[in-house]
């Protein structure tokens, strides 16, 4: 096995939690959550936070919620509440019974807002949603107060409740904190709490036309579950303090929060805005178009929940940004994959060989091996026969310096079978492509070996023409040519890096018979291509497979040159 759950490596997350259960902070409980928003598919950074919050709460005999903050009606839908669910469960964690939603809490929140607003620590505003921004200030220079900040608190309980009943006008007005407009940091500078916004939500349909804001809800919430550690992304370092505000003035029970780097990958984009333009205008098939970052994504592209929870373990936990390596990634699926893929043979570019002094009727099985990495994985036979297919690129008729697979005169080994010499090129008379090759066969050679001890460099995999099956193939490569396609130093939209060639599709590729009936999901690696996946498109009978990883590692290569391994 490979090691998967790496996860108990220590981070700096693990100190403080071991510091806290030594001081007993929390009465020794470790509660995490993972908290999505229900407006896109999860994506792998995603991955990299319920490893973190699902694998700490296992490590530590603690619990760990799936918490919806579904604060905003009109970016979230069921759809994107059902596939996280899915996703979660695929990578492997269960949250048991605690399954819970923010928009459960907005009567609590509510009572929340009246109870500052009663302290006087928040009031309803009139002005409009640019009138705050012009009033908040900038980093160098403070804000203004709003010339309703000093409303009385009667004036504003009932304006907060007629906000509630509906009495006003989307986006008229505003519960905001009284905090701080001359703060150096902006979250504290009267953020707003609640707003009116008529739409419906995906849980409370109409119930509400006020709805709270993400700051408000998000630390309440964790509040209410009774979290003890709050693990975030660093760009929630700033609203710590308003956060810690929020707990404050209404001396609930106070989580700690603790951030960490996002997960960013090369060659790809990780934020689900930016995912969800790349479904809508139709540059992928969809949130699980194998070239998506999303965990559908790459399920369907053949990816294991197994590989994706090594990475995240092997990557780390850090206070620091970086990218990592997309080679990163592919390495670790072909570790996994190398495994626990049956090999079979499948010819991606097919050219016809016909075996000249093989019988016409004659029909050989040949014992393959399904992985020479695991024996107890057993064989297999493969049908040998006189019309066989090899792959175009298998072939040169004038072959350079180290090219050792077939050419004219060439002899090679065809894997589990016999070696063949090519004896004959026929072409196609206009365009001059080699469309057929004429070989014989040594039947002394069968299993691979010569009696005379004569050697060969070339092992080629091949399929028998009347024995295989046709199969559509989709070799998929990197969504984007850039590395880092937000970095727009240029201007350009990360639209721009996209890569033309992320997706070629073979049809007519030949696979060996064994595959008839192949379940979607299933995973193999042809031999000497790589690792494919079928896809669910196969219906039928029509077999669809889905290139996960092909087998060079160049991630092997980039350690070697670092001198690592
Ligand atoms: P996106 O930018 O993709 O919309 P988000 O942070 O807005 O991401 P949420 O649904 O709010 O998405 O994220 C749920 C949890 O996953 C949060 O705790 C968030 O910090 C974490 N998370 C999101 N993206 C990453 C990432 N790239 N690496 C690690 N954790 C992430
Ligand atoms: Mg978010």
């Amino acid at each position: 096995m490979t090691t998967t759950d790496s996860t108990l490596s220590s981070n700096f997350i693990r100190n403080i939690i071991e510091e806290d259960l030594k001081t007993n902070k929390y009465g020794g409980r470790v509660h995490t959550r993972f908290p999505p928003e229900p407006n896109g598919y999860l994506h792998i950074g995603h991955a990299k936070s319920i490893c973190l919050n699902f694998g700490i709460a296992a490590d530590y005999g603690g619990l760990c919620n799936l918490r919806f903050d579904d604060t905003n009606p009109t970016k979230e839908e069921a759809e994107y509440v059902e596939s996280i669910q899915e996703d979660v469960r695929w990578l492997g964690f269960d949250w048991e019974d605690r399954l819970f939603y923010a928009s459960d809490y907005f009567e609590q929140l509510y009572e929340y807002a009246v109870q500052l607003i009663k302290k006087g620590k928040a009031y309803v505003c009139d002005l409009s949603a640019g009138e705050i921004r012009e009033y908040r200030g900038t980093l160098t220079e403070p804000g203004k107060d709003s010339p309703y900040r000093n409303r009385s608190v009667e004036e504003n309980l009932d304006l907060f409740e007629r906000m509630r009943a509906g009495e006003f006008e989307d986006g008229s007005r505003v519960l905001r904190a009284k905090i701080d407009m001359a703060s150096p940091n902006l979250s504290m500078r009267d953020p707003v709490m609640c707003r009116i916004l008529r739409a419906t939500h995906h849980r409370t349909g109409d119930k509400w036309c006020i709805y709270p804001m993400y700051d408000f809800t998000h630390c309440l919430s964790d509040s209410i579950e009774g979290i003890t550690h709050s693990i975030c992304t660093l760009e929630f370092e700033n609203n710590r303090p308003l956060y810690d505000w929020f707990l404050g003035e209404l001396d609930v029970y106070h989580p700690q929060q603790i951030e960490f780097a996002r997960l960013n990958l090369s060659y790809t984009v990780m934020h689900k805005r930016m995912l969800l333009e790349l479904v809508e205008q139709g540059v992928v098939t969809g949130w699980d178009d194998p070239r998506m970052p999303t965990l559908s994504g790459l399920r369907r592209r053949g990816y294991t929940p197994e590989a994706i929870r090594n990475l995240c373990g092997r990557i780390g936990v850090a206070k620091a940004g970086s990218i990592v390596d997309i080679t990163f990634l592919e390495h670790c699926i072909r570790e996994d994959l190398n495994q626990r893929a049956p090999r079979v043979m499948g010819v991606l570019r097919p050219l016809k060989v016909v075996i000249d002094n093989y019988p016409e009727d004659q029909v050989e099985e040949m014992e393959a091996r399904n992985n020479p990495q695991d024996p107890r994985m057993g064989t297999r036979k493969v049908p040998f026969s006189r019309v066989l297919y090899i792959e175009r690129a298998d072939f040169r008729e004038d072959p350079p310096k180290k090219f050792f697979r077939l050419a004219p005169g060439r002899e090679v080994r065809l894997r589990y079978a016999y070696f063949i010499t090519c004896v004959g090129v026929v072409k196609d008379e206009q365009t001059g492509e080699v469309v057929e090759l004429h070989c014989t066969y040594d039947p002394a050679t069968r299993g691979g070996s010569s009696p005379d001890g004569r050697k060969v460099r070339g092992t080629l995999h091949w399929v028998s023409a009347a024995h295989a099956l046709e199969a559509e193939v989709r070799l998929y490569d990197r969504l984007f040519v850039k590395a880092n396609p937000l970095d727009d130093k240029d201007g350009s939209d990360f639209k721009s890096y996209l890569n033309p060639e992320s997706l070629e599709t073979l049809v007519s590729c030949r696979v060996e018979p064994s595959l008839a009936g192949a379940l979607p999901g299933s995973r193999y690696q042809f031999e000497r291509q790589g690792y494919f996946c079928v896809d669910p498109d196969a219906s039928g009978g029509a077999l669809v497979f889905n290139r996960t990883v092909s087998l060079r590692d160049t991630w092997a290569k980039i350690e070697k040159a670092q001198g690592k391994k």
